[in-house]
């Protein structure tokens, strides 16, 4: 493995079409969940065989058995109502849970992935979670007398689940909140929560955030107490990074070099020069090069081009450096 610049993703595929295709006939009762779960398991035996042909070095097991990062835990978490359909963003529509009762972990949710896709791979693998926040902000809480409470409780059984994770062998653990910056005046019940869930951790953690307002919570997100922020900073122009002028940023960086709301590809130039503007700031062997977000909405296809792309600027960029060390 390359020692500075090492590359990532921030977790979710596209989904193969016989898996899409399957999950609609499982939705219609046409095929039983021990096969749908038999075709989960082939695309991220696929998906992990692709990272390493690509040359990814922190692997992800690709979310091949989620739908929504939050309804996947709702439906496996005590305490959980599916509701109505609401609205998120755009012409998207899903079913947003309801908090009804005290939350509980009937047994662990991601585990079983994260060893499969690990036993298929000598790299890691990163164990995937979403956030307490995000999934207090993402339902509707009838069950807590506050939100600080529903954080808290949530946080409890994503805590279970992280160090779950680490005993299963995780050396990185990604814990996404990219609801945080939705109420800025609700950090601090964020960073609270965040704190209950990687406290006793040892393995490397990491929380990706992504759209919304990102200078609404800098510098006060230094406070999250993980050990790498990942952002989404192509889709922006890079603009956050200015932030850091004013206040340095402390932490490790994943830096989001390629958009993955537009289809045209970048070139590797271009995404090189995204690594080179992470560099004013953060040191090589603590920047960690990526896509800005999930490749969930996009093919296949495009998912493969847009992580070549980020290897092969690191691979530019790491050519760069080492030329410039005098002998
Ligand atoms: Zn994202």
């Amino acid at each position: 493995m390359s020692e500075v610049l090492l590359t990532t993703t921030v977790g979710s595929f596209g989904k193969p079409d016989y898996l899409q295709k399957a999950r609609n006939q499982l939705a219609r009762g046409r095929i039983g969940p021990g096969e749908l779960r038999e075709l989960e398991r082939k695309a991220t035996a696929e998906w992990i065989r692709i990272q390493e042909e690509v040359g990814l070095d922190i692997l992800v097991d690709g979310e091949m058995y989620r739908g929504d990062m939050v309804a996947f835990f709702a439906e496996r978490l005590d305490g959980f109502r599916i509701g109505g359909l609401v609205r998120s963003y755009g012409n998207r529509y899903y079913h947003k849970p309801i908090i009804a009762g005290k939350v509980r972990r009937p047994k662990p949710l991601t585990v079983e992935w994260f060893e499969y896709a690990q036993s298929l791979t000598q790299r890691p693998v990163k164990g995937m979670l979403t956030g307490p926040y995000t999934m207090l902000d993402w339902s509707f809480n009838e069950a807590y007398p506050t939100r600080r409470d529903a954080a808290l409780a949530l946080a409890e059984v994503v805590r279970q689940e992280a160090e779950d994770l680490e005993r299963a062998g995780a050396r990185y653990i990604q814990i996404d909140e990219p609801a945080i910056h939705a109420r800025p005046e609700e950090i601090d019940i964020a960073i609270e929560a965040m704190r209950v869930v990687t406290q006793n951790l040892r393995a490397r953690t990491i929380s990706h955030i992504c759209y919304g307002d990102f200078a609404a919570i800098y510098p006060k997100v230094l406070e999250l107490p993980v050990d790498q922020l990942d952002l989404a900073m192509a889709n922006y122009e890079y603009r956050w990074l200015g932030l850091f002028d004013q206040h340095p940023f402390t932490k490790e960086l994943a830096i989001g070099i390629v958009d993955v709301h537009r289809h045209a590809l970048e070139s590797v130039d271009e995404a090189a020069e995204g690594i080179h503007k992470g560099l004013r700031y953060v040191g090589a062997e603590r920047l960690y090069p990526h896509p800005d977000c999930g490749l969930k909405t996009r093919t296949v296809e495009e998912t493969i081009a847009k992580c070549r792309v980020v290897v092969e600027a690191a691979r530019k960029v790491r050519a760069e450096l080492a030329a410039k060390v005098p002998a």
